[in-house]
């Protein structure tokens, strides 16, 4: 069982400028996101569908006891999924739900290559290939859990927003009793999978396009327990 296959690469810019590359577990890389929440670093998710993690770390002081001025400097670390969020199935969506679901009671646990969630399971070859895709994390005590890189491949699963472009064409009746068509300008709305509609109409397909990505990235968000952002 490939518990320690990567789930992120991640490109690391250094305080001094230096970058470096290295992949991260799903284990791993949740201890860096908690972490990055905890000491209250900047945690951005991309608003596409590429399910892109950005930590931003800032300090702020002197380089040397010299140094009259203070500077604030950064280390960013990019995380890319090794897989793709959407090659994630319906049936693997499922399973996951079903892990997600235990984690307020005692956790799921891995037991003869099984998960177990409470009174269903996950079978052993379902299990394995959920877990080398990095949506699972497992502990040393056979816990469970779905990883961040599965809650962002579940919210993209349930958050498929796009736009639709929607005519304004009307029948027009003139005084001598002639209809015609009166072409009127395309609107754009957005709808998403989940059954959302803004109830609002675009009059360009980027204001559409912009909307869509502000719902996509509130759901992504909400999925880490990250706070709302701010306009996009
Ligand atoms: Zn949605």
């Amino acid at each position: 069982m490939q518990i320690s296959a990567p789930a992120y690469r991640a490109r690391i810019t250094d305080y001094d400028g230096t970058t470096s590359v290295r992949t991260y577990t799903a284990l791993e890389a949740d201890a860096l996101i908690v972490t990055a929440l905890w000491d209250e670093d900047r945690v951005e998710v991309d608003s596409d569908r590429s399910g892109r993690l950005t930590l931003t770390r800032a300090i702020t002081g002197h380089r040397s006891a010299l140094d009259t001025e203070r500077r604030t400097l950064h280390r960013t670390i990019h995380l890319e999924p090794v897989r793709r969020p959407r090659a994630l199935t319906g049936r693997q969506y499922e399973d996951l739900a079903l892990i997600l679901a235990r984690d307020d009671q005692s956790g799921a646990r891995l037991a003869d290559g099984r998960i177990r969630a409470g009174l269903v399971s996950v079978p052993p070859a379902a299990a394995a290939r959920l877990l080398a895709n990095g949506w699972l994390t497992a502990e040393r005590d056979h816990t469970v859990t779905v990883s961040c890189a599965g809650r962002i491949a579940m919210a993209l699963h349930e958050h498929q927003a796009e736009t639709g472009v929607m005519g304004t064409d009307k029948w027009i009746v003139n005084a001598f009793g002639v209809g015609e068509w009166a072409l009127g300008p395309s609107l754009y709305l957005v709808r998403c999978s989940c059954g959302h509609r803004d109830g609002r109409r675009y009059d360009d397909r980027a204001m559409a396009q912009r909307a869509a990505r502000r719902h996509r990235l509130a759901h992504l968000r909400a999925a880490l327990d990250l706070p709302p952002s701010g306009p996009a």
